[in-house]
């Protein structure tokens, strides 16, 4: 039957299209299926670049996590002509006090990771163009950096055909048929049977979990990002890093500019919240797109405030506490699900499409994803989880 595989990914956006990928290396009979032609701008991977940081705040549950993505993009660099990875270093800064920028500097200690503990005078005195008040920390991980992350797609995904997967783009999946011990997926260029199925639908995988009766608290939630003309003589790739910023008024992210384009800057809190197919995605719908950027770069980095280059919006899927689900559906074993990837997922997309494969293929991830579980309680607040 042409129409069966073994495996079907619904949604190969970062997570899909590296589980399609690693799939096809164990050589299973794959076919990813995409709403759009990924990777593309409608969706959590668009804006060109994503931090990779291995010494994480979010908790140190992340950092082996992000030390086996990195072995992995590595991996992936060796078999691509097109940029993946560009190792500026990343930095991480806070008040005195921030749990995120203790967490990062401890999570790097506890893995043996190479990472500097430094006060605001360090900081300013290392790269000119961060202004800080004295009572600000941070750390700084030179071997982090920052990924392409369209390139990164556009190589799982060539070689993932190569390797015999199959991709149908712009065919939305409308629905989805758990069977005993199989799927049929109906999308609309076709229905397809497989044995197992994986769910990467980042912002739009409420519904369709909520379809198979998971009704898991997680929430899109939209984000701009800018990009500044900037001093490159202070903010160029060559000598000013990627940066994490968390500061009560606020938690920012960037990258330096690289080959010109400028400084580019997001602001991680604080976004509407909303279902994607209602989200406003044009830069500049509300006032404070462009003017909280603008906060942040005339407080800390003065010299990258100039012109608006581009702005764009992406999509956040969140969860209340931030970390990611990576499981097997509770009720049915063949079917796997990763999401609400809070904003902070992409740099984990290699390691993720290996769980995947993994929990498809052998049962179980072959790391440790409890933090990761869809019963846990915090996705489930009005009960005591399941
Ligand atoms: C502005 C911004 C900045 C970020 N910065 C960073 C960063 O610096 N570092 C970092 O690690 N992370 C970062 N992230 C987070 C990261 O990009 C996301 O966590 C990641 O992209 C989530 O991947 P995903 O596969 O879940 O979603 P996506 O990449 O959006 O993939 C989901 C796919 O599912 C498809 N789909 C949806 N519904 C259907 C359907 N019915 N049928 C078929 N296909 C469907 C979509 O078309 C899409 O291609 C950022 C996110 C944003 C928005």
């Amino acid at each position: 039957m042409n129409n069966h595989y073994e495996v079907i990914v619904v949604g190969a956006g970062a997570m899909g299209m590296a589980a399609g990928y690693y799939l096809s290396q164990k050589g299973v009979r794959t076919l990813m299926i995409d709403a759009f032609d990924p990777p593309h701008e409608n969706g959590s991977h668009s804006g060109d670049t994503r931090i990779i940081r291995h010494a994480c705040g979010e908790g140190p549950e992340y950092a082996p996590l992000g030390l086996r993505s990195q072995e992995l993009w590595d991996e992936l660099q060796g078999k691509t002509s097109e940029t993946l990875f560009r190792k500026t270093g990343i930095l991480t800064f806070g008040k005195k006090g921030s749990e995120f920028v203790e967490q990062a500097i401890e999570s790097g200690r506890r893995y043996e990771m190479d990472i500097e503990a430094l006060s605001a005078d360090e900081i300013m005195a290392r790269w000119p163009g961060i202004t800080l008040p004295g009572n600000n920390i941070g750390c700084y991980e030179p071997a982090a950096g920052v990924l392409f992350a369209g390139n990164c797609i556009r190589a799982f995904r060539r070689l993932a055909l190569e390797n015999g997967a199959e991709l149908m783009t712009d065919s939305p999946v409308t629905s989805i048929d758990v069977k005993a011990d199989s799927v049929r997926i109906t999308a609309r260029d076709g229905m397809f049977t497989a044995d197992k199925l994986i769910i990467t639908a980042g912002a739009w995988n409420k519904k369709i979990l909520s379809d198979l009766k998971l009704d898991i608290a997680i929430q899109p939630s939209r984000r701009v990002i800018g990009w500044f003309d900037s001093d490159d003589s202070l903010y160029a790739s060559d000598k000013f890093p990627g940066f994490i910023c968390d500061m009560p008024d606020g938690t920012f992210y960037g990258f330096p500019s690289i080959e010109g384009a400028g400084l580019k800057v997001g602001r991680f809190d604080n976004g509407v919240d909303g279902a994607p197919e209602y989200m406003n995605r044009e830069f500049g719908a509300y006032g404070e797109d462009e003017a909280d950027l603008r906060y942040f770069l005339g407080e800390y980095m003065p010299q990258a405030n100039g012109k608006l280059n581009v702005g764009k919006t992406c999509m956040f899927t969140n969860t209340p506490d931030e970390n990611f689900v990576i499981d097997l559906h509770p009720e049915y074993g063949h079917v796997a699900i990763a999401a609400g990837f809070s904003g902070h997922g992409y740099k984990f997309s290699s390691v993720v499409g290996e769980i995947l494969s993994d929990l498809v293929t052998e049962g179980e991830a072959g790391r440790d994803i409890s933090s990761f579980s869809a019963g846990r309680q915090a996705l489930h607040p009005d009960n005591i989880g399941i």
